[in-house]
């Protein structure tokens, strides 16, 4: 499984450096921004799978990047860890009224940090934690490699299995063919964006099990969702 992405939104760099060397320790993958107008733009590009979002930030603060990541329709649903200075307790409400998830004062312990994280990520993704990934009626068994739709056992290629488990991992969020290739196939391989449709259609195909509805939703002119409320809908 791909490790999860955390994007470091913060401006001082003594800050960002001690940030990175903890968690890529701990194994995750780190993006960085230095204000919030590159905040945004990567977390556009690189659907990060948690944001680590400082309050005072340049250009843009830490809230309105907030107010737009839970805006766009690709970032509606990333997992933010807001990171305060120490006595803004009207701040810390504005900011969960905002939709951050958890939030951290600083200075803080880097153990507390990675607590929070891991909770966070848990919560909201039990995904990237557990093997048994479920999503309205399909259920993804990452440790035996077995997948199911409403009980039924389904037989997946091994692209199949890998888009499925990218999307699983994210229901209701749009990717872009490119981000799935990126994903699925790896961003140093060439593949031509129409290969991710071909893939998509035997996934489509694979999970199409009787009395089911299409659990997968082609948005136009912008890529694929797994659509976790029509699974479920479709189970009941
Ligand atoms: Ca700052």
């Amino acid at each position: 499984m791909s490790k999860p992405a955390i994007l470091i939104a913060e401006d001082e760099s003594a800050l960002v450096t001690l940030l990175r060397y903890n968690l890529e320790r701990e194994g995750y993958r780190v993006l960085e921004a230095q204000d919030g107008e590159e905040a945004l733009l990567v977390a556009a590009e690189e659907t990060p799978d948690l944001v680590l979002l400082d309050w005072m930030l340049p250009q843009l603060s830490g809230i309105e990047v907030c107010r737009r990541l839970r805006a766009r329709q690709e970032t509606r649903n990333v997992p933010i860890i807001m990171l305060t200075a120490r006595g803004e307790e009207s701040d810390r409400v504005r900011g969960l009224d905002t939709g951050a998830d958890d939030y951290l004062t600083k200075p803080f312990a880097m153990t507390e940090l990675l607590a929070r994280l891991r909770a966070v990520l848990r919560r909201i993704r039990p995904s990237l934690a557990e093997d048994v990934v479920k999503a309205g009626d399909l259920e993804m068994d990452r440790a035996t490699h077995r997948v199911r739709r409403a009980g039924t056992e389904v037989h997946l290629g091994p692209t199949e299995y890998k888009l499925l488990e990218h999307l699983i991992q994210h229901p209701g969020r749009v990717f872009s063919r490119e981000q799935l290739l990126d994903a699925v196939w790896g961003s140093d391989v060439y593949v031509e964006a129409r290969t991710v449709d071909v893939h998509v259609g035997r996934l489509r195909k694979a999970l199409n099990v009787e009395g089911t509805a299409d659990p997968i939703r082609t948005v136009r002119s912008a890529g694929y969702s797994l659509d976790e409320t029509g699974a479920v809908a479709a189970a009941s």
